[in-house]
């Protein structure tokens, strides 16, 4: 591993104030930015990482009357197992609790989740092997999955980079419309992620996440396929959340994960399912709707059925006359 300095902050101006002083990162749980760098990754590795993990006040769950503030030191154990989470969030305690392994569940953060790097193997190809690619990520000027080995890349709103966003949460977050709140301002979570990653400046620190409060007639889902699943990372997750009225839904967010470089939002399904009592017919409608501007790669096509599947089964479970 390459040298770097260690700080530990104390504050959030702390925390912000040493960022400033160079090529530096913070330091949460460490579980996605001590693999990039025992890998060496990195195409500059960070000459400072900044410990946050030790600022008091930033891992609360607390109800407010507009919905939920989440610290954003809050371990992702503690939002599956959240009873206020499981209750009126089910979607988020869901997502959570699909994350990775129990170990990794316990030392993870809610912001380090949302902020983690992707996990395409030319990006994280290790300097170690003596084979590495300068991709678009790194400088470089290309993508290699597009003529390489794409099988986990993206299907859908891709330009340049096809690495997936890989966090569950994001999923989840974004089906139930949160904002992010960072040490400079507040991000509606769907102008959160780039192509290439998010919004934050480099002295930026995400410090909570506000989770609007759903109404008595809202719906919520969560379902995510992996490989192994007592582990892995999603190769296609939905978020549903839906709002019926008189048997009708009057509101729909529908997230598909692991599909684009951002949660991505399936428009086209919520658009056919507003007016509409959920059925057979119609969920499978939407899910049509919901891959209709698929564009998958050369190795992954299978992506876009496990995606139409996941999101009919998605809107389906949110039928509240099935519930
Ligand atoms: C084997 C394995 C399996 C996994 N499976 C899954 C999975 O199924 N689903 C999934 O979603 N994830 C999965 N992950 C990723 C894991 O969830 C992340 O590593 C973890 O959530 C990162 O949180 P952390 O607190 O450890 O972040 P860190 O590793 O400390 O930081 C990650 C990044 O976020 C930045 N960061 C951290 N906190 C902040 C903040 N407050 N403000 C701004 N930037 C910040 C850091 O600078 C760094 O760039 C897996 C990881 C492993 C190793």
């Amino acid at each position: 591993m390459k040298r770097f300095s260690y700080k530990n902050a104390k504050t959030i101006s702390d925390a912000v104030s040493l960022m400033s002083t160079g090529n530096a990162e913070f330091l949460a749980g460490g579980t996605d930015i001590l693999n990039l760098l025992k890998a060496e990754a990195y195409d500059k590795p960070p000459e400072l990482l900044v410990n946050i993990k030790n600022i008091p006040g930033l891992d609360t769950i607390s109800e407010n009357p507009g919905g939920l503030e989440i610290g954003a030191l809050t371990r992702i154990s503690a939002i599956a197992s959240s009873e206020v989470i499981k209750a009126k969030y089910p979607v988020l305690a869901k997502a959570a609790g699909s994350v990775a392994s129990p170990a990794i569940r316990e030392m993870g953060t809610i912001a380090g989740n949302l902020c983690q790097e992707v996990q395409c193997w030319y990006f994280r190809r290790s300097f170690l092997t003596g084979n590495t690619f300068d991709c678009l990520r790194k400088g470089g000027h290309q993508c290699y999955a597009v003529t390489g080995d794409n099988r986990y890349h993206a299907i859908l709103g891709a330009e340049r980079c096809y690495a997936v966003c890989p966090s569950d949460i994001a999923v989840a977050l974004t089906a139930l419309n949160a904002s992010i709140i960072t040490s400079k301002r507040t991000v509606k979570i769907d102008d959160f992620f780039k192509v290439m990653g998010n919004v934050l400046d480099d002295d930026e620190m995400v410090t909570g996440i506000f989770v609007p409060g759903q109404g008595s007639g809202t719906r919520q889902a969560y379902i995510k396929f992996a490989l192994r699943p007592a582990i892995d990372f999603a190769i296609v997750s939905t978020a549903a959340v839906i709002t019926t009225t008189d048997g009708k839904v009057s509101g729909a967010r529908i997230v598909i994960g692991a599909v684009a470089p951002q949660p991505y939002r399936a428009g086209g399904a919520e658009e056919i399912l507003k007016g509409k009592a959920i059925d057979e017919p119609v969920a499978e409608e939407a899910a049509a709707a919901a891959v209709r501007d698929a564009r998958p790669l050369s190795n992954n096509r299978y992506k876009v059925q496990i995606a139409k599947t996941l999101v009919k089964r998605a809107v389906l479970s949110c039928n509240s006359s099935s519930l």
